[in-house]
């Protein structure tokens, strides 16, 4: 049978054209789009070729729980699209990402620094699980470079933070952060989730390890969960892998699947979503019952040189308050006809929620209050509908 392999891209190939093809692996079939291998085992010619496989010597696959010609072609693209990486592991979820890219290597004694504003779940791993195992952690104001340079101690090994963070979009300065973090020999890990791939490119600022839900953004379309993990060959191969390898928290082929078609239009979503996003922020600006709009775009926002330094744009979440708190909040959101309420985030659907009751309500309210988590913050992720359709749902329910 004819083998139908594509061709490798050359080194100066385009983002959008590494988003359509980098990675894809042809089977002898020729098919044009990336096949499924929903299997979980693979056959060997031989018991020598068993052997060989087992041992790392001849390339090819062992168990879906490793790797799989699906989860493979994920991996190779989301490798071409983040600058800086040199290695891939997808996982079957955000949170599976985040917890074995700490867990990996932390230990007993060591120190653990991260942002104050954290996603619920991100905050729980954190603040719950590594003390358990007798992990140190000080949570700093991110904003605060002076902080953080306060924060590092001699058995400081590990920093984590988000930005722009979840859910109030503060952001932190991954060059000042990642600078310390070279000083104290502190291994640097940033959740890139808000920004995607496309607006901000940690590792070439000087992070050592970035995280993605594939859920978001990648998925775009609101179908699958998924996590992935990027940074040197050493630390991936050396270090997450047999984590990884071992624990399980391998990605369904399927879900790889959905996502790598995902990602083939994402530069097409997230231009419209940044340009929805800004209408949208502006609108809620100008709106006499808004208390507050902060949207990484809009020249109000307290850290918007930042912004402008280390994002390519704005993205599609805007954080905002209405005067009257936690019932007025529910009121527009209760009154909106197209946007939905939903915790999710990066959709082609416009989904709003209110944190402090969804997706934070597990920090205590003393400690959500003192992070700008307030009762009436929502959190919008616009969504790729037209502009002037969202500007009027929210209009109409805020009237
Ligand atoms: C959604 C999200 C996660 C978790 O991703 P899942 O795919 O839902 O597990 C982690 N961090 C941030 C900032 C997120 O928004």
């Amino acid at each position: 049978m004819t083998k139908y392999t594509n061709k490798p891209l050359k080194n100066k190939t385009k983002l959008s054209t590494k988003l359509v093809r980098a990675g894809t692996l042809r089977s002898n079939f020729g098919e044009t789009s990336e096949a499924i291998f929903m299997n979980s085992g693979f056959c060997y010619d031989s018991a020598e070729t068993a052997e060989s496989r087992f041992n790392g010597v001849a390339p090819g696959f062992v168990y879906s729980r490793y790797l799989n010609p699906t989860l493979k072609m994920l991996e190779d693209r989301l490798l071409e699209i983040e600058p800086g990486a040199e290695a891939a592991c997808v996982m079957a979820s955000g949170m599976a990402a985040v917890f074995a890219s700490i867990m990996c290597s932390i230990k007993p004694g060591d120190h653990l620094i991260a942002g104050k504003v954290l996603f619920g779940s991100c905050h729980y791993i954190i603040n719950q699980i590594l003390p358990r195992f007798g992990v140190e952690v000080t949570l700093v104001d991110g904003k605060d470079l002076k902080a953080w340079e306060k924060a590092f101690r001699k058995n400081t090994t590990h920093v984590f933070i988000e930005t722009p963070a979840n859910p109030n979009l503060e952001l932190i300065d991954i060059e000042g952060v990642a600078k310390l973090c070279k000083k104290h020999k502190a291994f640097f890990i940033v959740d890139n989730i808000f920004a995607s791939p496309l607006l901000q490119h940690p590792l070439e600022l000087g992070a050592d390890c970035v995280v993605y839900s594939t859920t978001k953004h990648m998925d775009g379309q609101g179908r699958t969960l998924g996590g992935a993990v990027l940074g040197s060959e050493k630390f991936i191969k050396e270090t997450l892998l047999p984590f990884h390898r071992h624990t399980g928290p391998a990605l369904s082929p399927f879900n790889a699947w959905v996502t790598l078609k995902g990602l083939e239009t994402l530069d097409m979503r997230m231009e419209r979503h940044c340009s929805n996003a800004l209408k949208v922020a502006k609108f809620l600006e100008s709106h006499p019952k808004i208390e507050r709009v902060v949207y990484p775009g809009l020249p109000s926002f307290p850290q918007y040189k930042l912004a402008k330094k280390q994002m390519k744009a704005g993205g599609n979440m805007i954080a905002f308050e209405v005067k009257g708190g936690k019932k007025a909040a529910f009121k527009l959101m209760n009154g909106l006809e197209i946007i939905d309420i939903s915790n999710n985030l990066g959709d082609a659907k416009s989904l709003i929620t209110h944190p402090a009751t969804t997706t934070h309500s597990n920090i205590d309210a003393k400690e959500r209050a003192a992070i700008g988590i307030g009762e009436g913050l929502m959190r919008l992720s616009v969504g790729i509908e037209d502009a002037d359709d969202l500007v009027n749902d929210l209009k109409q329910a805020l009237k």
